[in-house]
């Protein structure tokens, strides 16, 4: 007979499999504990971490606190005192409902959790490491929980071997705190990095409030609070303008009846509702809330719990999206006039222009919103004009047909490339019609006509130029006028300054300049010398978004794509003659012309003969 196979797994094993699904780093198992503060009702919660957490981190709280029992239950699987039967799964009101971050946290460190309920005389304390509890003891400690953790995955090396260096940790311990911080914005919050207070957060007035202590005054200033929605779901927050855009995605934030929740819908919404207004791969900074019954939303679908099912999705998508495109579309600031200006471009060539060129944004951004908070009324002014700013390829697309141009196959480029290998045009020598939708350069050869991308175009020209350099040594950095001081966001500093010596090696001469910001004082020579600070701006925001330190060369080359990409001109730019010719003899004197580097085409043949028989000649 053949031996047995099967066995259950014992209790500890078991355990440490269903913590990989809740504890996946240190900022994981703050975020739990964390939200375990905010339950117990906390008014401070004060964070303290040591290498990233991985050392070492500890959450103490004014919350109600546990009596000796219940912290010693707490520490077990499936021990919870927010809910009581499969019923309540129904109607979640806390943050946990699981009963399981305690238990999972301790089966894969060594804890030590100090707590004190209200009315209790003393404080107790339980010592516990690997899931077993090794102590119980009598404390002196203030009403409240204190909880310490060391040496995460001290007995999961195949865990341990999956974090990322100090640095990385610390900032996604920093940006997990800072999104809690935002949906709770009466509570205070503290965060100690290696001794060091990376921020305290006082208790705030109001979400923008909470913005400005945890991003600063100058996003503060930007935001516009929006509202909408009706019935059950209710939508309110605070967005950045249309003249305001950033590298990555990163400052969206997004909460659900107050948890914070990372989802694709409304991801979308929000996407959705700039579109068109924001250049092509630049985002906004969002601080959405979302409201509906508990009935409306299940958040029972990731041991994370940063995942919600929504019962009506479509309903939900609505209200974001209306919520915020009814704002975006009545951006009264008084400042709007001066911005529709920055489309205007100057006649300059375009080697120079470059510069001129990643400028641009930071321009039009400085023209900020003052007046904020007034809510704004009356003349819904921008639509029009803010299409005719950054157009987006649907749009296009729609336009085209709306006026006739019958491009009928414009959406699908292997029809109307019917001759891909026709070879590669001397775009210089063709003949400029001119710009069309601010985004693409109509020429005209013997065989056909030719839409030229330009940000593709611009974007292959500069990187095949920071790629020359670095062939023949290094990226060449020229000295900006006058230095320039670059705030980052306190979370990701640590990151940031880990991340120097790729800075420097793309051609940006930058050095430390305090624990929170940066001086720039060269910026890579392609590029001119302005705009230097919006671009390392938009390289610091890329960070952590690709992989930076997975070393080679290739991911060096990624790194200058982005930096090619940040820095070339957009889709939405109204080009002078003079630039138009000036980046067609880039172009020509540029290998692998005809493709941008992330591989998207540089131009589009549209056939003579093509034409010629969609006009049935
Ligand atoms: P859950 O939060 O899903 O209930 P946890 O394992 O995170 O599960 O916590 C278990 C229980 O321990 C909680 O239900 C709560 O009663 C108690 N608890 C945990 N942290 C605290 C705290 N900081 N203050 C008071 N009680 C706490
Ligand atoms: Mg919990």
């Amino acid at each position: 007979m053949a031996e047995r196979l099967i066995h259950i797994l014992p209790e500890q094993v078991a355990s440490q499999i269903a913590a990989g699904e809740v504890v996946e780093r240190p900022a994981s198992a703050v975020k739990e504990l964390v939200e375990n503060s905010l339950d117990a009702g906390a008014g401070r919660i004060d964070i303290a971490i040591e290498r990233g957490g991985c050392a070492r981190f500890a959450v103490a709280d004014d919350g109600c606190g546990m009596n000796r029992e219940d912290a010693i239950l707490a520490l077990r699987r499936h021990a919870t005192s927010k809910i009581r039967s499969a019923a309540d799964l129904v109607a979640i009101r806390t943050l946990g409902f699981r009963g399981e971050a305690l238990a999972s946290i301790a089966s894969v460190a060594r804890m030590t959790l100090r707590t004190r309920s209200a009315g209790a005389a003393d404080a107790v304390e339980i010592l516990a490491a690997g899931g077993e509890i090794e102590e119980v003891r009598d404390s002196a400690a203030a009403p409240g929980t204190q909880i310490e953790v060391r040496d995460l995955f001290f007995n999961t090396p195949a865990r341990l071997k999956f974090l990322k260096t100090a640095a990385a940790e610390q900032s996604a311990i920093a940006e997990a705190i800072q999104r809690v911080a935002l949906a709770n914005h009466r509570v205070a919050f503290s965060l100690t990095a290696d001794g060091r207070v990376m921020f305290d957060l006082t208790r705030a007035a109001s979400p923008l409030e909470r913005v400005r202590q945890a991003f600063g005054a100058k996003l503060a200033l930007r935001m516009l609070a929006f509202e909408g929605g009706r019935d059950s779901v209710r939508v309110r927050g605070l967005a950045t303008m249309s003249q305001e855009s950033f590298a990555s995605a990163r400052m969206i934030f997004t909460f659900v009846n107050g948890r914070v929740v990372r989802d694709k819908l409304l991801a979308r919404a929000i996407a959705q509702a700039y579109q068109t207004l924001l250049p092509r791969g630049r985002h906004p900074a969002v601080v959405l809330f979302l409201e509906l019954r508990h009935e409306e939303v299940d958040v029972n679908v990731h041991p994370m719990k940063t995942e919600v099912r929504f019962r009506n999705s479509g309903a939900v998508f609505e209200a974001v999206y209306h919520a915020l495109r009814n704002r975006l579309s009545n951006q009264s600031d008084g400042a709007s006039d001066r911005v529709a200006d920055v489309s205007v471009a100057s006649a300059v060539p375009i080697g120079n222009a470059i510069a001129d060129i990643a400028a641009t944004p930071a321009r039009a951004s400085d023209l900020a919103l003052r007046d904020f908070p007034t809510p704004a009324v009356g003349v819904a002014r921008m639509e029009p004009r803010a299409l005719r700013l950054v157009p987006d390829a649907a749009e296009s697309v729609a336009t085209q047909r709306a006026l006739g141009l019958g491009f009928a196959a414009a959406g699908d480029p292997a029809r109307v490339d019917a001759h891909p290998e026709a070879g590669v045009p001397m775009y210089s020598r063709l003949r400029v019609l001119g710009q069309v939708f601010a985004g693409y350069i109509a020429l005209e050869s013997e065989e056909g006509l030719l839409l030229v991308d330009q940000h593709a175009a611009h974007e292959r020209v500069t990187f095949e130029k920071l790629r020359a350099e670095l062939r023949d040594g290094r990226v060449r950095t020229q000295a900006v006028l006058v230095p320039a001081t670059i705030e980052l966001n306190p979370a990701r500093a640590a990151q940031i300054h880990a991340a120097m010596p790729e800075l420097r090696a793309m051609g940006f001469d930058v050095e430390s300049f305090g624990p929170a910001s940066l001086v720039l004082k060269g910026t890579p020579a392609v590029f001119g010398p302005e705009g230097g600070a919006k671009l390392l701006s938009d390289m610091i925001d890329s960070i952590g978004e690709a992989p930076m330190r997975s070393g080679g060369e290739s991911a060096f080359e990624n790194l200058l794509k982005q930096l090619a990409c940040h820095g070339s001109v957009r889709v939405g730019r109204v080009l002078e003659p003079a630039e138009i010719h000036a980046l067609l003899a880039e172009l020509d004197r540029t290998e692998f012309k005809t493709n941008c580097p992330h591989g998207r085409p540089v131009h589009i043949r549209f056939a003579r003969g093509q034409i010629e028989r969609m006009f049935r000649r």
